[in-house]
């Protein structure tokens, strides 16, 4: 397939970004000497930059976003359709698209009743933690208003989330944070933490407690975890260690709070992550793949329970959720997300990330067969990680510089794919892997092929 349309004037679109757009994430130091890339068009799994140049997206838009693919025109058309109609309210009234896409998203998540919009993943999160801390106060007379977090997960990107960064390069450099956040260790197995523990899952979740108890249970209002840990290093959790952190939150009445702002809608090949595991939540935020990116969408979902407590606040009536999203208002979001949900279960797109993310782990097991340099293959669906080591005996993490490299080989023969952010120092060590929903048996072989071709070229 060729490049759908050139944009006219490469070098001067070139020169304008090289100029004025500061990119997320990046060190623009290099781009002193090579271009910047700049992406153009996209259809399904593949993308074209403006040198006309085509890709395989292993990585669903760079951030495990675009999960019904490129080009999605029925998407884009209930957007126009949405915003001819009313683009735009906010405030105290509902909408169409948000009272639809509400009703369709919470008969996917029994137990779950409430749905607030708004426009990132942080935010999303950052609504729990406001609601969290106003319970405190209202309910709790001050108490229950500590939020425990997780080593290695990530919630966001603004002040009040990077207070729960379990990836302390992400939040060094911006504090002071707000008061009250608490980290627990990680679950990853491979770096086994409890070598002497007769069951991993429980000893990784008894680990909560012992911060719970340390800290003193009533000062704490909520538990935050990712369901599978992304950018942290793909940690799907071990067995055992849902089950008893849900018990753990009933335990000592803390509400658990699970961000799928990367698992929700379909990743792992159920709805949302926590559901490959049981879990009950009180909270779970989404954003990433709720419209696919075709809009800026967000969503904190919560329970009767909780949202009763802010209507029937005995000490002041008239008391409420002290929060507004601006955009929350802007009704692109629920249409896109919308018809993203309607895609996704008729073309069984579950049903695919499940056969498909089987097919990618059972490649990526073969790769560990013929490559040393794989210590661990780890992930759930199309959410899939393998961990890249210099010595498999010691563990010891393979240079970042080596990974670098086979993640620029890939891309080199037209393969995007990802490794663990720069934030874990000595641990940027795990290549991952979350292509769109609709990945097809050719496209995995593509990206493992890819990698296969890389880790020979780097690793020698
Ligand atoms: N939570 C998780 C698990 C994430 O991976 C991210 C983004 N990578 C966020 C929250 C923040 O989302 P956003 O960038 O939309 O604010």
């Amino acid at each position: 397939m060729n490049v759908i349309a050139k944009p006219n004037d490469i070098a001067g679109l070139i020169e304008a970004d090289r100029a004025h757009v500061w990119h997320h994430l990046s060190q623009h130091k290099p781009y002193e000497t090579i271009d910047p890339r700049i992406m153009i068009e996209g259809r399904g799994m593949r993308l074209w930059d403006a040198t006309g140049k085509e890709y395989l997206d292993a990585v669903s838009g760079g951030v495990w976003t675009v999960n019904v693919g490129y080009g999605r025109e029925s998407i884009a058309n209930a957007v126009r359709d949405q915003l001819v109609k009313l683009n735009y309210f906010a405030g105290s009234a509902g909408s169409e698209p948000g009272a639809r896409f509400a009703q369709k998203l919470i008969e996917k998540m029994p137990g779950l009743t409430r749905v607030y919009y708004s426009n990132s993943g942080s935010e999303a999160n950052e609504k729990v933690f406001k609601m969290v801390r106003q319970l405190s106060a209202q309910v709790h007379g001050g108490k229950k208003s500590k939020i425990l977090y997780r080593e290695r997960d990530y919630h966001g990107t603004t002040l009040g989330v990077l207070a729960a960064c379990g990836q302390p390069q992400r939040a060094s450099h911006y504090g002071p944070f707000p008061e009250g956040f608490v980290e627990v260790p990680h679950c990853l197995e491979y770096r086994n933490q409890y070598p002497d523990a007769p069951h991993y899952g429980i000893a990784a979740a008894n680990a909560i407690e012992e911060v719970i108890l340390r800290e003193g249970p009533d000062t704490i209002g909520l538990l935050c975890l990712e369901p599978v840990t992304a950018g942290g290093g793909v940690i799907a959790p071990p067995e055992g260690y849902w089950p008893r952190v849900q018990e753990i939150c009933a335990k000592y009445d803390i509400l658990l709070h699970i961000d799928e702002v990367v698992c929700g809608l379909g990743r792992t090949g159920t709805w949302f992550g926590y559901q490959q595991y049981g879990v009950k939540p009180d909270f779970v935020t989404m954003a990433k793949g709720l419209a696919s990116g075709y809009a800026a969408i967000s969503c904190t979902v919560t329970t009767e329970a909780v949202f009763e407590m802010f209507k029937n606040d005995p000490s002041d009536p008239l008391n409420y959720f002290r929060d507004i999203s601006t955009f929350g208002g802007c009704l692109a979001g629920p249409a896109a997300a919308l018809e993203n949900m309607r895609i996704i279960e008729d073309e069984d797109l579950l049903g695919n990330t499940t056969r498909m993310g089987e097919r990618l782990r059972a490649n990526l097991l073969a790769l560990q067969e013929k490559h040393a340099a794989i210590g661990d293959v780890r992930g759930v669906g199309l959410f899939q990680g393998a961990e890249l080591v210099a010595d498999r005996t010691t563990k010891e993490p393979l240079a970042e510089a080596k990974v670098q490299a086979v993640v620029a080989h890939c891309m080199k023969n037209g393969v995007i794919i990802g490794a663990t952010n720069r934030s874990l120092p000595g641990l940027n060590n795990t290549l991952c892997l979350s292509p769109a929903l609709i990945a097809t048996a050719d496209d995995i072989d593509a990206i493992t092929n890819a990698i296969d071709a890389a880790l020979t070229e780097v690793m020698g």
